[in-house]
């Protein structure tokens, strides 16, 4: 059906069924290449819905005060050289990962998508990546810590050294002229997909996420908590984002849904726990003030399962309980937004707020 448009002495004749062709042909992967940014039709609304939300929770480092944590960490009465340790971990940890999550964004996943909305979502994905860098370079330079000294702690601690290694093999497997309509490159894109999304923002994130998050409740650097905070928030929609396109890209592509590569999913989550709960046992070497290695533990089986459904694969301990439930409620930022209330109103005008995934935890 053609439809012609009279502008004074002009015509234009718009073909709608070849921009019904367009929509058809959008696709995670192997779908229409096109150098315009088309997003309307839209075909993954989640995308768009996502990226609103995301951007609805925009925040930036320097708009939490660090004074407190300053005066804390200098005192040796208040906090214990255990609870340092694990603030030094945290940013030590979280200086490496972050970047190498946004750095497989940009040069693996987008790249490899095809449809504009998920390029856009992606795109604010990889954006919150670069906020949350950002936030350690600003926590590291308020509490003075050597900057050699994080450089050090990814080289140097073994459990941080496999924690990412487990990841950048996924990703520097798919830096090269891929065929993604052979099956097995289109597995190896699911994989980095799961793994970047479920076994490492969505699990191997979350132990850190409670002990430092558990430090907070006891009113131990409530600024790094803060940070933690808007950031675990994030992170649960980022494990959505990749949830999402993992789904949407094994629908259009059931060839690759096969039970062994189900089975090498699961392992795949399995090897992420094991590492995840060995980095726990560095970061918390003894039972402290309020935190117990158990349960932080327990905790990453729990997280780990709730990834897993998520994807229609079968848990690896079920039945676990969540020994955090405090956890989900730190998300849940609206309630007190004290010296940010200003600007988090203006970013928020037209949008939907955010909104508190706790069903996620
Ligand atoms: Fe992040
Ligand atoms: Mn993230």
């Amino acid at each position: 059906m053609q439809k012609t448009f009279q502008v004074g002495a002009k015509t234009f004749v718009l073909d709608q069924e070849k921009a019904e062709a367009a929509f058809a042909a959008k696709r995670v992967i192997n779908g229409r290449q096109t150098m315009t940014f088309n997003l309307l039709p839209l075909k993954y609304q989640w995308a768009y819905d996502l990226y609103r939300t995301m951007k609805a929770n925009h925040w930036e480092p320097e708009d939490i005060p660090m004074g407190k944590d300053i005066e804390q960490w200098r005192d040796e009465k208040t906090v214990s050289d255990v609870e340092r340790w694990i603030i030094r971990m945290g940013i030590g940890y979280f200086s490496a990962a972050e970047g190498i999550v946004g750095d497989n964004i940009q040069h693996v996943v987008r790249e490899l998508v095809t449809a504009p909305e998920l390029k856009l979502v992606l795109g604010r994905h990889a954006h919150e990546e670069n906020i949350h860098a950002d936030s350690l370079l600003y926590m590291i330079a308020s509490l003075g810590i050597n900057p050699h000294e994080c450089e050090a702690m990814f080289e140097d601690v073994p459990t941080i050294v496999r924690k990412n290694e487990f990841v950048t093999k996924v990703s520097h497997d798919l830096r090269r002229d891929l065929d993604l309509t052979k099956p097995e490159n289109k597995r190896l894109l699911a994989k980095n997909i799961f793994v970047f999304g479920q076994c490492m923002e969505g699990t191997q994130f979350y132990g850190l996420f409670g002990m430092v998050l558990s430090l907070y409740r006891q009113n131990k650097f409530p600024g790094i908590g803060q940070m933690f905070r808007y950031t675990l928030r994030d992170e649960s929609n980022h494990i959505e984002v990749f949830r999402n396109l993992f789904m949407d890209l094994v629908e259009e592509n059931r060839d690759i849904w096969t039970t062994e590569f189900k089975e090498e999913l699961r392992e795949l989550m399995c090897e992420a726990v094991r590492l995840e709960k060995e980095f726990i046992r560095d970061c918390l070497p003894v039972n402290a003030v309020g935190l117990a290695v158990d349960e932080f533990i327990t905790y990453i089986d729990y997280i780990a399962d709730r990834r897993l459904e998520g994807c229609g694969l079968a848990p690896l301990a079920a039945g676990v309980k969540n020994p955090l439930p405090w956890l989900a409620e730190m998300m849940d930022i609206k309630k007190e937004q004290n010296f940010f209330e200003g600007r988090v109103t203006e970013y928020q005008k037209a949008s939907s707020l955010n909104v508190a995934r706790d069903d996620e935890l």
